[in-house]
């Protein structure tokens, strides 16, 4: 992640061709009344060697776009270019991508090399190399001693491994990835979302990643694209992504925010503007503030225990209700019923926009 956080942290370096280029991309499904914009002007650049997750809300249009650039979907509008070539009436065989999606499906009769090796075979590589590539894919996704057990022997996060292996044998320039851990349990998917990212920078390849998990996105890519009703709200690394939610989609949707409608924010620091503040950077305090703080007082309506911290929801006089994420033992004296006053810097209320304007879905 380092490496490429970093490629679009210098701005002298020379940048070199993206990966991947969608400009102005649009799906249409149906016609007339009853026609669907899945996806609604796409415009993006995912440089070589990122790890880009596609972020949304299911129906947001991911998997449209992931299928647009495999060239499974024809678009209705805008361009797909891949390492700078245009490709969007290409078939699928002619672009130099794999896509692994989460019902991926293994052949059940053949082995583990066998599986992997198969893409190989249909392409006619010779038996030697094929076996060749076949081991050191296993080997990177730490399966080396599994090519002779058949699917029915593996666990299911080790069966996903046989699929990427299977995908990344072929050696694409760039892998697809559809919600590839959706069918795991919690425990599993989180090994695996450090193995896919471990894997990623071993392999060097580019992958974009489809989930609608915002964690999971937030801790694996080093951009992250939020998607809703078939158009990008905002892009960014995960840190400006949840630091600076743009839209109040992304602060929504992403992690826990609370929105100060524009006549509060008014009220409390002069600019009317909704402005969102996320539930960590809000204290609970015993009395005024310093002015480099804003602070509020209301009633404790719930006091919800998470473990080390608490979350304490205040309803203030206009209605709003806010959400304090505090130290448990920082609570003394506060009680459901009532009152307290709440504080935050001034730098940690950000403005955000009611929908994306026609610059915002850009970058
Ligand atoms: P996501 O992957 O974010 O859940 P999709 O790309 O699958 O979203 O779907 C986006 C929208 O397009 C949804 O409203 C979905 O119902 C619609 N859609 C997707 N594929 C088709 C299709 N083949 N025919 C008609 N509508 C479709
Ligand atoms: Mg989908």
């Amino acid at each position: 992640m380092s490496e490429s956080v970093a490629l679009h942290t210098t701005n002298d370096e020379k940048r070199s061709t993206p990966a991947i280029q969608l400009v102005g991309l649009r799906k249409q499904f149906g016609a007339g009344e009853l026609s669907v914009h899945a996806v609604d002007g796409v415009d993006l650049s995912i440089e070589e060697g990122e790890f880009f997750s596609l972020l949304g809300p299911s129906g947001s249009g991911k998997t449209t776009v992931l299928r647009m650039i495999a060239g499974f979907e024809l678009p209705t509008g805008g361009a797909i270019l891949l390492q700078g070539k245009d490709v969007t009436t290409q078939p699928p065989y002619d672009r130099d991508v794999n896509t692994v999606f989460q019902d991926y499906a293994l052949f059940p009769h053949l082995t583990v090399r066998q599986n992997v090796e198969y893409g190989l075979k249909v392409k006619k590589v010779p038996k030697a190399e094929r076996r060749r590539r076949a081991e050191e894919m296993l080997e990177a996704v730490r399966l080396g001693s599994y090519g002779n057990r058949k699917p029915n022997q593996l666990s299911g996060g080790q069966r996903q491994r046989v699929a990427l292996a299977r995908a990344l044998v072929n050696r694409p320039k760039v892998l697809l990835l559809d919600e590839p851990l959706g069918a795991l349990d919690l425990k599993l998917r989180e090994e695996m979302q450090v193995e896919l990212k471990t894997i990623q920078r071993d392999v060097g390849i580019t992958f974009v990643f489809v989930t609608h998990d915002q964690g999971e996105a937030l801790s694996m890519s080093s951009r992250v694209a939020v998607f809703n009703h078939g158009r990008i709200e905002q892009v960014g690394t995960p840190r400006e992504i949840y630091d600076h939610p743009s839209t109040m989609f992304v602060a929504g949707f992403v992690g826990t925010s609370n929105l100060l409608p524009a006549p509060l924010s008014q009220e409390l620091f002069g600019v009317f503007r909704t402005h969102s503040v996320r539930p960590e950077r809000i204290r609970v305090v015993q009395q005024t503030v310093s002015d480099v703080e804003v602070s509020v007082e209301g009633v404790v309506d719930d006091i919800q225990y998470l473990g080390a911290d608490c979350r304490v929801r205040v309803r203030i006089a206009d209605g709003t209700h806010l959400l304090a994420n505090v130290p448990s033992d920082g609570l003394v004296g506060v009680a459901v019923g009532g009152t307290a006053r709440l504080a935050w810097p001034r730098f940690a209320a950000f403005e955000v926009a009611e929908t994306i304007t026609s610059e915002g879905g850009d970058q």
